[in-house]
């Protein structure tokens, strides 16, 4: 094996967060060599994994979008609007240059004498169905590898799955070759890629199901910005408007947020109020779309145009709220005895938590538990030198997080080079070694299936600055810019 680069940085992946390291790289640390390592063929990390039908965001692309590149399109984008975005990013800023595809990174050592990361990949595929290894050094790791494995989406098991004769499939792996013409399909879930899937085949479909053992909250309105529609007619500078809008939906979404904390069923009234206007006050709200928590506790899926209540309404799809008793031959039994016939059951069900892209990680030859630590504002690690992982936001747009952490570890980098320093370790202070500990997310905050699986797998948080993980876009926003990086808790060397 034969060690092919030795880098300042190595971004891990290309979705929405290894273009934005790379950007803010080229842009605030310019003279820092780098690398970006992804897995696929290309560029997009969820927006390419994803191809069901009607992919699409489900929060609005103002501030999915990167805050310097503006959005000129409807506020929810499909995944093809998405990837076109970030094509442009990076032909605008030559980033195509830094990005090495099809590379796989399997393992990931650092060694404290070297003060680098060895990492290993294997590019491509071979006849035996091993890469090509590849093995480069980096001072810094940016793990921008998201939350969950992008090989295989989470089925629970249910009794009887294999006897079922139709054609079973996850979202996140979806044949190209479906057809669903006139067939009937069994929709499993209420999350946003149900929300997506039920109105995208119900024209085609025989008829689609959703079916659901819970229900989820859904926000309903038109797929477009009225304030982003007036600043267009005014002929103001698409870089205005991108940050005017992006500043309204901020305001907008810590709103909900808040009232969803505070004045839980009035948010709910609101919800429902945007249902009723399309399905009619005759409509079961309870239990289809009323679910047990309060709203916000997971993650709030907008509907554009009301699409899938539009589904609904005009007797393409419908909803069962049941829970699954066995799959049959010909479809699913329910507890309530009934069976919902089949052709196609699609198990939108979920995410398997990735945590570290299973990338196999030790510190001077140690196996790294990475739930044994404690982050350091969300960005780092307690006792992980040089490595940062950028985690969005689960109530506000992820890519606003990837753009303020990017600003963040520019001026960390920036910094040790002022200091002269090659290592930086956050490390608890006597002071802080005994605080409180909590999960990564604290489950009365938020609390998806995924997150719920997987959080022993992931570092913990303290009780105080700066070992918190705010998950709170209008706190970091002010927070983060102005972090005093030499107040102890980062170990400079
Ligand atoms: C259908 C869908 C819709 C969503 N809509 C929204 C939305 O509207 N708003 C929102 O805020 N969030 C949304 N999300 C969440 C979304 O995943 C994140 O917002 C965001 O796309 C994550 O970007 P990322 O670059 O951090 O990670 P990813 O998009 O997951 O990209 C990570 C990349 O890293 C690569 N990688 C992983 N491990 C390795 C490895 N070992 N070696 C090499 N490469 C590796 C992967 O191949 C992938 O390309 C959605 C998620 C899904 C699935």
């Amino acid at each position: 094996m034969e060690a092919h680069a030795d880098v300042d940085v190595l971004v891990v992946g290309a979705g929405i967060s290894g273009i934005a390291a790379a950007y803010h790289l080229t842009t605030q640390s310019p003279d820092r060599s780098f690398v970006v390592l992804e897995n696929q063929e290309s560029f997009g990390g969820t927006w390419r994994t994803h191809t069901y039908p009607g992919v699409r965001s489900d929060s609005d692309l103002f501030t999915f979008g990167y805050r310097f590149k503006p959005w000129t399109g409807t506020p929810i984008a499909t995944a093809d609007k998405i990837l076109e975005y970030m094509g442009e990013v990076i032909d605008e800023n030559d980033l195509d240059q830094y990005i090495r595809y099809n590379h796989t990174i399997s393992d990931a050592s650092w060694s404290s004498e070297h003060k680098r990361w060895t990492v290993t990949a294997s590019l491509g595929d071979s006849d035996d169905g091993e890469g090509e290894p590849v093995v480069m050094t980096a001072k810094f790791l940016w793990m921008c590898q998201g939350y969950y494995r992008h090989s295989e989406g989470y089925t629970p098991t249910w009794p009887g799955m294999d006897s079922f004769e139709g054609d079973l499939v996850h979202p996140q792996t979806w044949p190209d070759d479906l057809d669903y013409a006139d067939k009937r399909v069994v929709v499993i879930g209420s999350g946003a890629s149900a929300a997506t899937l039920v109105p995208a085949m119900a024209n085609d479909a025989a008829h689609v199901t959703m079916l659901q053992r819970s229900p989820t909250y859904f926000a309903t309105g038109r797929n477009s910005n009225e304030l982003a529609e007036m600043l267009r007619e005014l002929d103001i500078p698409d870089e205005w408007t991108h940050e005017i809008v992006r500043r309204k939906v901020i305001h907008d979404g810590s709103m909900v947020a808040k009232m969803s904390r505070l004045e839980p069923e009035m948010v709910k009234e609101e919800l429902h109020q945007g249902i009723r206007d399309i399905l009619g006050d005759d409509y079961p709200l309870d239990p289809h779309f009323t679910p047990s928590y309060r709203p916000w506790h997971q993650r709030l899926a907008f509907v554009p145009d009301g699409d899938l209540f539009h589904a609904i309404k005009d007797g393409n799809a419908s909803v069962e709220t049941q829970e699954i008793e066995t799959f049959v031959e010909k479809g699913i039994q329910l507890a309530n005895g009934e069976t919902l016939e089949a052709d196609i059951i699609v198990t939108a069900t979920g995410f398997n938590l990735n945590v570290l892209g299973d990338i196999d990680f030790t510190i001077d030859d140690q196996p790294m538990d990475f739930s044994e630590t404690v982050t350091w504002r969300g960005a780092m690690f307690s006792g992980i030198p040089n490595m940062t992982w950028v985690f969005g936001y689960f109530r506000a747009s992820w890519t606003l997080r990837a753009d303020l952490l990017a600003d963040l570890v520019c001026r960390l980098l920036n910094h040790m080079d002022e200091r002269g320093a090659d290592v930086v370790t956050p490390t608890l202070t006597d002071a802080d070694a005994d605080m409180e500990l909590a999960p990564w997310v604290k489950p009365d905050d938020f609390n998806p299936g995924y997150i719920r699986r997987g959080i022993h797998l992931l570092p913990k948080q303290g009780d105080r600055d700066p070992w918190i993980h705010t998950q709170e876009y209008v706190v970091d926003k002010e927070v983060l810019p102005t972090v005093d990086l030499d107040d102890g808790s980062l170990v400079f060397e």
